[in-house]
């Protein structure tokens, strides 16, 4: 198809028509085997390059935690560790997030930009409109520094709304009915939960490791 023929529709970050798509989620945070079949939502070119840098950083520290060092010999997802070796400028900063005790900061704003916009990635997916506003909430931390009511709390789907319109919305639909629960894009890589309640939710755990949820109202 000419790239004239794909339809104008409105970026889910910025809202501009755009015929530009992102991956739902990036193809960085999944290994290969994982590529087909992932969904795209209209995004425009700016915005996605505009996270870009931001992304990379997360997907490499997120895998850099795992491992416990920033060596990309003792690195195991191979597109991380291709990075790692490629981009010195990024080795550095993953280095000054590594703390002499051996822990990894994730206080960043590289880290909060990349989360806040893969939560609206999914958010905007499941909505099928965009989500332009600024989140309420963001919480990211390591899934086993969570107090253990917190860490319940946090995989626990909501209970289902029987005729809901915000559940239907929010939730797919498997034969013929609905529910929300978490989505288990690559095991052991990505999953995530995303559902209304009293606020819009979007939970997503990086490489069974890094815990991540935002919200808006
Ligand atoms: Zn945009």
């Amino acid at each position: 198809m000419q790239n004239s023929e794909v339809k104008l529709a409105p970026c889910v970050y910025c809202g501009d028509d755009t015929r530009h798509h992102d991956k739902v989620p990036p193809k960085i945070f999944l290994d290969e085997e994982f590529y087909s079949g992932v969904a795209s939502v209209p995004a425009c070119y700016k915005c996605c390059q505009g996270y870009h840098l931001d992304e990379e950083y997360l997907a490499c520290l997120v895998e850099c935690a795992k491992c416990g060092t920033v060596d990309a010999n003792a690195i195991e997802r191979s597109i991380i560790k291709f990075i790692i070796n490629e981009k010195p400028l990024l080795f550095e900063k993953l280095s000054k997030a590594k703390s002499p005790t051996g822990g990894f900061n994730f206080k960043s704003d590289s880290v909060r930009h990349a989360v806040v916009k893969l939560a609206r990635l999914h958010a905007a997916h499941q909505m099928n409109e965009p989500l332009t506003k600024s989140p309420t909430s963001v919480i990211i931390t390591p899934l086993d520094s969570m107090p253990f009511g917190e860490r319940d709390k946090f995989e626990t789907p909501p209970s289902p709304i029987i005729g809901s319109r915000a559940m239907r919305i929010m939730s797919a639909e498997v034969n013929g009915g609905y529910f929300t629960e978490w989505v288990d894009i690559q095991p052991g890589q990505y999953r995530h939960l995303t559902f209304v309640s009293e606020k819009i939710f979007s939970r997503i755990v990086l490489g069974e490791y890094l815990a991540c949820e935002v919200a808006w109202e």
